[in-house]
Order: C-alpha cells, then sequence, then structure tokens
C-alpha cells in the first residue's frame, strides 16, 4: 500500500511530493497523466515566480517549470504517467482506480487544477499563450500602456478588467449581453473607470495575428451593429473556469468529500477536506489563488500534513 497518492503533477503536486518524501514517506507516488509541470507550461513567459526572473528573452513556463521533476523526485517521489480515474475510500485505506487496475493508499492528495473555460471563438487555441490569456495578473503587465481587450461579464472578467486598467492604456471589455453578472459594486466601479469601456451587446468573433502572436480581435455585435476590428495585443478570456474534480465524482454521482457550488474543494489552513487523510492543494481547492506560487505553497502543507496524519494513525 501507498504511504501517499498524489494526484496531478503541477507546481502544487510537484511540491506535495517533495515534501512528504523529504519528510519521511518512502512511498509516495506522483500519478500525472501528461508531463509533470502543470498548466504553467503553457505560458510562453512567467515573471512573478519570486527568484526567479530573466527579462530577455522571458522565462517560458515551460523553463521554470524544467528543473522540477529532478527536485521533487531527488528524495524518492515516483512519477506514473497514468490518468486517475476515481478516487474511493475503503475503510481506512483509499483506492485509487487507474484504467485497468487500483492502487490502495493511506492518504491522497488531489492536485488536479483547474482548467480556464474556452469561449469558443476562432483562432483562441492558436493565439493562447502568445496574446489570448486567461490570467491578467500573470500576463497583464506585458501589455503595459497598450490596449487590451477582456471578455467576460462575470466578478472576474470585471476584477480584472480594472487590474489591467491600472497598467494598460484602455481596456475594452466584451460582454454578450447589456447587464453583467458581476456583483453591483464592481460593476459600478467599472462604470466610473475612464480606462474601461464597454462594448455590450457583443462576442469575439475571431482573434488574428502571425507568427510573433496574436494582432486583434473580430467583434461581432448581437443587436445589427457592424462588426468592430480591435487592433490589440492581448486578449484576456474569463469566461469562468473548470475545476478538475472529476476524480472525486463517486459511481452514485455524490463526491467523496465536500465541494462548494463551483466544485473546488473545500479544505482547511492544513490542506485537510472533509474526509480523514484525503488533502487538496493548488487551484482545485477553494479561494484559490490561481498562482503558481500560492499552488506550490499548498503542496508544501499538504505533504507535511499527509506525514503527520501517517505519524498519528500509527502512533
Ligand atoms: P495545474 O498546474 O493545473 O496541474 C494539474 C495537473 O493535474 C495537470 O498537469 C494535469 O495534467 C493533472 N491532472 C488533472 N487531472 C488528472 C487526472 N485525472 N489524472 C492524472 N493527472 C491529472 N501563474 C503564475 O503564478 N504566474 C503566471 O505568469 C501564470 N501564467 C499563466 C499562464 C497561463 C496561460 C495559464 C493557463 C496559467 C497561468 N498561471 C500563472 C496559473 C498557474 O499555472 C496555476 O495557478 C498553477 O499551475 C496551478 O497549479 P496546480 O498544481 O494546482 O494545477
Ligand atoms: P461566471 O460568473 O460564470 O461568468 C462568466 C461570464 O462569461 C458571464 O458573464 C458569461 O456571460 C460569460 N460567458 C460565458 N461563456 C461565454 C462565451 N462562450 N462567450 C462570451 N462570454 C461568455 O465566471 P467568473 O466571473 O469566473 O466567476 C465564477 C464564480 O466566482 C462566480 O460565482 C463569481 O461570483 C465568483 N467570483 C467572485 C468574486 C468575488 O466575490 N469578488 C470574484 C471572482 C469570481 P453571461 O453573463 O451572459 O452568462
Amino acid at each position: 500500500m501507498l504511504d501517499c497518492a498524489i494526484i496531478g503533477g503541477g507546481p502544487a503536486g510537484l511540491t506535495a511530493g517533495l515534501y512528504a518524501t523529504r519528510g519521511g514517506l518512502k512511498d509516495v507516488v506522483m500519478f500525472e497523466m501528461g508531463m509533470p509541470g502543470g498548466q504553467i507550461t503553457q505560458s510562453s513567459e512567467i515573471e512573478n515566480y519570486p527568484g526567479v526572473f530573466r527579462e530577455d528573452p522571458p522565462l517560458t513556463g515551460m523553463e521554470l517549470m524544467e528543473p522540477w521533476p529532478v527536485q521533487c523526485m531527488h528524495f524518492g517521489l515516483r512519477h506514473e504517467m497514468k490518468e486517475v480515474k476515481r478516487i474511493r475510500r475503503e475503510g481506512d485505506r483509499f483506492l485509487v482506480d487507474l484504467a485497468k487496475e487500483s492502487v490502495e493508499a493511506k492518504t491522497v492528495i488531489v492536485c488536479t487544477g483547474s482548467s480556464p473555460k474556452r469561449a469558443g471563438f476562432k483562432g483562441e487555441e492558436e493565439f493562447f499563450g502568445r496574446g489570448v490569456s486567461t490570467c491578467a495578473t500573470c500576463d497583464g503587465f506585458f501589455y503595459k500602456d497598450k490596449e487590451v481587450a477582456v471578455l467576460g461579464g462575470g466578478d472576474t472578467a470585471l476584477e480584472e478588467a480594472l487590474y489591467l486598467a491600472n497598467i494598460c492604456s484602455k481596456v475594452y471589455l466584451i460582454h454578450r449581453r447589456d447587464r453583467f453578472r458581476a456583483a453591483p459594486p464592481t460593476v459600478d466601479r467599472v462604470m466610473r473607470n475612464d480606462k474601461i469601456e464597454l462594448i455590450l451587446n457583443a462576442t469575439v468573433e475571431e482573434a488574428y495575428g502571425d507568427n510573433t502572436g496574436l494582432q486583434g480581435v473580430r467583434v461581432a455585435f448581437n443587436d445589427g451593429r457592424e462588426p468592430l476590428d480591435l487592433k490589440v495585443p492581448g486578449l484576456f478570456v474569463f469566461v469562468g473556469t473548470n475545476v478538475n474534480n472529476a476524480v472525486l465524482r463517486q459511481e452514485d454521482g455524490s463526491f467523496l468529500c465536500d465541494l462548494n457550488e463551483q466544485g473546488q474543494v473545500i479544505v482547511d489552513l492544513k490542506m485537510r477536506t472533509s474526509v480523514p487523510g484525503l488533502f487538496a492543494a493548488g487551484d482545485i481547492r477553494v479561494d484559490a489563488a490561481k498562482q503558481v506560487v500560492c499552488a506550490a505553497a499548498d503542496g508544501a502543507v499538504a505533504g507535511m500534513e499527509a506525514l503527520h496524519y501517517i505519524q498519528q494513525q500509527e502512533g
């Protein structure tokens, strides 16, 4: 039986493995269905992970993550490139269901992350990470004193539009209706911000550019107005996120532990879920800041707590 099964090999999962093995757990496996590194490996530039900075050319997400597996596996963490289908509780142990087998574990740390929803317009995938972004904190500074567009009408879109307005010369906020889903005080702040121009009853039809990146977006209106061509090098898409919580779903449709209404795993400050021995870390958890440094910190806490849990159980 494994001491600890870690599901997901992004910053949270890798760091959980580092802390669990370096703390003394012997049998720790990280199930990551792809190469370890997580979603940050899709980013062309990262400049807010402390201690690692390169200006020209900027550090890519892939470069940031490249040394992590080497260090995190140095103390005994093993990577199995397998997709986890489901985690189950049976008595005082967990069962990690893979495609063809089940693996027993004393503790499980779920680090499966979240995935920003795609809006579905033409060019979205092609320019993702090259002008199309889902993270203003990460990428906003690349457009300092430039014009950008934001797509969406929820809290995230409006809050991020306000954040971008502090950095960029202008923010076009594109929303498919004339009413925002966001909280009224946030809407008020957006309305009062001179740098934000609302483009309502509109959707992005196409993002276009060349091999240097995004050059603009074509906007279509649903109230009969002529389409608009915005020559912006940055488009931020905030149309909601999907939490990758499928591994927690049980055969009867219920979830193994408590989630909030957005499907995020509810944890305490020790990354403990409602099920003893089950931890969650990184983007999947409630109130996640959705940053690499925060996911890594969560992973460290969860790794240490898995160790404490086993020590307590075994007296
Ligand atoms: P993830 O990185 O999402 O990793 C989860 C891992 O779990 C994935 O590798 C996935 O393959 C694996 N997985 C999922 N389900 C299963 C399963 N069933 N079985 C096995 N494996 C599974 N943050 C910053 O701090 N700075 C930035 O500049 C920045 N830029 C970003 C740019 C982009 C384009 C994106 C998309 C994100 C950016 N972020 C940035 C956010 C950052 O990437 C995330 O906050 C961070 O990666 C979350 O880490 P995580 O370990 O929780 O999850
Ligand atoms: P959200 O509330 O689901 O909003 C998504 C927005 O994107 C909506 O305005 C939606 O339009 C639009 N949209 C969806 N699909 C689209 C598409 N394909 N093309 C164009 N537009 C599309 O997501 P969120 O803003 O990320 O917020 C998620 C949850 O977190 C919400 O409950 C929110 O309240 C909460 N949140 C809270 C805070 C806070 O309390 N400060 C901050 C951030 C998030 P429609 O409105 O027409 O559906």
